[in-house]
């Protein structure tokens, strides 16, 4: 009894341990194949487009008279005011099983709070842009305050990425807080060769609603426009709900995917009339 009762206990360890070495190799398997893109049947990213201030300081035409030059439809997906631990991963996690990248605009503080999960941000290759410290209104605050607004915000996100507290940021991309310009605050940014992002359409994701909501409202306007930059909030838990589903409204209706980049240093100044430095690929 005793012996049979042994082998019984051994029998039941040995699936245990098969069970526990099936569950990681599962496991194992699920992670490797979201690390691996491009990957057949995902949206992916059909081009990369490099852009500056030099030839395109501003865009987006919900706020200004110009935008990116995308093709119809093409998109680019940004994020701001992240990141934000509840949220931020599952917006990532569903990016990174479509094979899919986008630019995140961060607030400095929550960075500063947060260095792994921005560092995350870059490393699943994302493009990091910013959007202040506070994310104050910079209509409502002295002139002064408004550089150290800036500035405090490039340098939280700086350090948390490379450990150093510059204020020359290593992604020159910046949105206003609510699109709150001047015309000195963008004069203050162009001067410094910063691109200000505006958007071409978004979600009004600030607002309540759920995820079926969002969808909706986003590919309707989308629908009706074709193409553009498409604003979205990573902290918002809709949107984070929401944006598996559009990956796959994206993939399913011909929709592309446009990585955006940052110029080298002092190639838009002896480019052609291009305004843009466009890299084709085809990752899918
Ligand atoms: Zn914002």
């Amino acid at each position: 009894m005793t012996n049979i009762g042994g082998g019984n206990k051994r029998a039941s360890k040995s699936m245990n341990m098969l069970w526990v070495t099936l569950a990681a190799a599962v496991a194992w398997t699920a992670a490797a194949q979201a690390a691996v893109c491009p990957r057949k049947g995902t949206l992916g990213t059909s081009g990369i487009l490099s852009v500056d201030a030099a030839s395109t300081p501003r865009v987006g035409l919900k706020n200004f008279p110009q935008t990116l030059p995308l093709a119809d439809h093409e998109v680019v997906l940004t994020f701001d005011d992240g990141p934000w631990p509840p949220t931020t991963p599952r917006v990532l996690a569903a990016l990174a099983h479509e094979c899919a990248k986008a630019t995140f605009f961060l607030i400095g503080k929550p960075a500063s709070e947060h260095p792994e999960l921005v560092r995350r941000i870059a490393a699943e290759g994302h493009t990091i842009g910013h959007h202040t410290w506070l994310h104050r209104s910079l209509l409502q605050i002295k002139p002064s305050e408004t550089t150290e607004e800036i500035d405090h915000g490039i340098s939280a996100v700086e350090m948390a990425l490379h450990g150093v507290a510059t204020t020359t940021p290593s992604t020159p991309f910046f949105r206003f807080p609510g699109f709150e310009t001047t015309p000195a605050t963008l004069d203050f940014l162009q001067s410094r060769g910063i691109v200000v992002f505006g958007a071409d359409l978004w979600a009004s994701d600030w607002n309540p609603m759920t995820p079926k909501q969002e969808l909706k409202l986003l590919t309707d306007r989308l629908a009706a426009v074709g193409k553009g930059i498409i604003l979205l909030h990573d902290p918002k838990g809709h949107t984070a709900a929401m944006l598996p589903a559009f990956l796959h409204y994206l993939r399913d209706n011909g929709y592309h995917l446009v990585h955006l980049v940052p110029a080298k240093p002092g190639v838009g100044s002896d480019r052609g009339p291009e305004p843009l430095n466009r890299v084709r690929k085809s990752d899918n």
